[in-house]
């Protein structure tokens, strides 16, 4: 039988595919780990470790396991499950939630996300979207069918260096806000920016929410990696949030497990009930066993804790001065296991071909900075790398990078 030609295809695609779907691309974070194996390159693109992870919560998970928690776990997440994030949430930001009417248990806080805002959109609701924005935040817009308003954030003034971090105008935030909104989602500790809201900003932010009758969807899966004294405040802490805040967070950055996908929304009642119903339909649940190994790993001692940012703050500084070295100006990170860099002095005419150049012939991975901007253009003298690897992983970066200037001018 003779192949169907490339055209009848694209044409019988273009009658029977989803709008939405012809509306975003692949994940490019995504896609530049596929370009860092296929160039055998250091991979400093996607947000997850390469080291081990601890050796309590793998057991725990094999005992799991073993102990045949192998059946569906109650849809909204195992009661071990949701009784050690109640624990957790009220030990590290005070709040005392339900955890039979206000936790979500989720395929990763992906699923959370997706399942909060396909919870709460209507047609013609706006969300409101710091960017650079985490790219996921783009395509879960368009397939919940919210309309995003983009709010810009620069850079600090020299890097950070002096403890300054990006700002945002708040005259543009104020005017992103009407009748429309929905929500806005806020990521703090940033990815990619390392920015840390402070209390000051989060009470604007509640201001607008409360005047616009709108949500917070505040991603905190960083919550624990901070650095020089910054301080994680939950939105839902913020007094007159508690009510019209989804908190998103799960088990991938802060137990280095990103593979198990263990997420969650903790959500007042109401947006609970309709969340997890969305969750139950297109998941049903996460994988029960590693739930019930994410109930002794949210008991882990503070120290467990704080030894995770100590460990992720002299990273940062590795990774700081091996790019620093290399040529790049970088911001520097509150937060977050990723630093933005500018590379306008590189001479390239935008980030995808700098970093295509990268991956090829230097043998570095990284994220083009146009990924997480509305308007490409806005990234286009900006990547992103990630410092969540193991010495031996940044060590060979450090050699790969060290000769970039001479490399860029033969290239
Ligand atoms: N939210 C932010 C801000 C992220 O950076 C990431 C991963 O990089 C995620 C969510 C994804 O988290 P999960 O693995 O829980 O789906």
């Amino acid at each position: 039988m003779s192949a169907i030609p490339d055209s009848k295809m694209a044409e019988a695609s273009r009658r029977i595919l989803s709008a939405k779907a012809e509306q975003f691309t692949e994940s490019v974070i995504r896609e530049m780990t596929r370009l860092a194996m296929k160039h055998g390159a250091v991979n400093l693109s996607q947000g997850f470790p390469d080291f081990a992870a601890p050796l309590e919560i793998k057991e725990a998970a094999r005992q799991a396991i073993a102990d045949d928690i192998n059946q569906y776990a109650i849809t909204w997440g195992a009661k071990a499950l949701r009784d050690a994030i109640v624990e957790k949430f009220e030990r590290t930001q005070g709040i005392r939630i339900d955890p039979e009417r206000e936790i979500t248990i989720c395929c990763g806080s992906t699923e959370a996300m997706m399942s909060a805002m396909m919870a709460i959109i209507n047609p013609g609701d706006e969300i409101v979207v710091f960017e650079p924005f985490y790219e996921n935040y783009g395509p879960d817009a368009i397939l919940s069918g919210a309309t995003p308003r983009f709010v810009r954030m620069w850079p600090p003034a020299a890097g950070g260096a002096d403890g300054s971090d990006w700002t945002y105008d708040e005259k543009e935030l104020a005017a992103a806000f009407g009748p429309r909104t929905k929500a806005i989602i806020v990521n703090t500790p940033n990815n990619p920016t390392g920015k840390v809201f402070k209390r000051k900003e989060l009470e604007f932010i509640r201001d607008l929410c409360v005047r616009w009758d709108a949500f917070c969807i505040t991603d905190e899966i960083y919550e624990h990696i901070l650095y020089d004294g910054s301080e994680h405040i939950s939105m839902a802490r913020i007094e007159g949030m508690r009510e019209r805040t989804i908190v998103i967070n799960g088990m991938s950055k802060t137990y280095s497990v990103t593979g198990w996908r263990v997420g969650w929304a903790i959500a007042p009642p109401e947006p609970t009930s309709a969340i997890r119903k969305v969750h139950d339909f297109l998941t049903v649940g996460a994988a029960a066993p590693l739930q019930q190994a994410g109930a002794i790993a949210l008991a882990s001692p503070q120290s467990y804790y704080d030894k995770l940012a100590a460990s992720y703050g002299e990273k940062r500084e590795r990774l700081l001065k091996i790019l620093t070295s290399a040529g790049f100006t970088v911001f520097k990170p509150r937060g977050a296991y990723y630093i933005m860099t500018d590379i306008a002095r590189f001479g390239f005419p935008d980030d995808v071909s700098f970093s295509k150049f990268l991956v090829e012939k230097v043998g570095v991975a990284v994220v083009p900075g146009s990924s997480f901007y509305s308007n490409v253009r806005d990234g286009a003298s900006q990547v992103r790398f990630t410092f969540c690897k193991k010495e031996s992983t940044l060590a060979a970066a450090e050699g790969r990078l060290a000769h970039l200037a001479e490399q860029i001018a033969s290239n």
